[in-house]
């Protein structure tokens, strides 16, 4: 089953993540719900508060989308960055709260990360590249930040009226969304 994504307007984008101290069978099944959803949208990743559940919880996949057979979700439980680097690096994101908006993003090309996996055993990793930038993405969602909070004010003045329609729920993704006010916005049409 997959499940509506969430607005970036909608105020749970907004909210900090609840860390997760439960492990088991309930956690693995919303955990693969998540992973039907993020696929069935051709997401890189998805955190939990974009299908409006508050839980420290994102997936990402770098090998997602295109040719599914590398396909390799990660699973990542109260997910922290330890450690970032000083070498930063321009690279282009989307997010599947923001259809169909794409911005040049500079965050730090590899950063050190520990987080739990659905058993509750700590992992400690590091990673680069595209891994990286989109763990930082994941990450940033259990914060209430999304991407374009990192656009210069300069950027952000000429995304306006794109962020504005999105805004008013003129979305066009092709997936089924959760409308700023709540309502849904479901594709019938597919
Ligand atoms: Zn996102």
């Amino acid at each position: 089953m997959s499940y509506p994504i969430y607005n970036c307007f909608h105020p749970i984008l907004r909210k900090k993540a609840i860390e997760i101290d439960s492990f088991g069978g309930a956690l693995s099944t919303f955990a693969s719900e998540m992973l039907e959803t993020m696929r069935s949208a051709d997401g890189l990743g998805l955190a939990a508060n974009q299908v409006g559940d508050r839980r420290s919880l994102v997936i990402v996949d770098e090998f997602a989308g295109g040719n599914s057979s590398k396909s390799s979700p990660i699973f990542l439980i109260n997910p922290k960055i330890t450690a970032f680097s000083e070498t930063k690096q321009e690279y282009q994101e989307g997010c599947l709260s923001v259809p169909k908006f794409y911005q040049y993003i500079n965050r730090p090309s590899d950063i050190d990360l520990e987080y739990q996996d659905l058993d509750g055993n700590l992992h400690k990793i590091s990673a680069g590249n595209l891994l990286a930038r989109i763990i930082q993405h994941e990450v940033d969602h259990l914060s209430g930040i999304l991407f374009f909070d990192h656009l210069t004010s300069l950027k952000r003045v000429l995304s306006k009226s794109k962020l504005r329609r999105i805004e008013a729920g003129e979305t066009d993704a092709h997936y089924n969304m959760i409308n700023p006010d709540g309502t849904d916005n479901i594709v019938t049409d597919q």
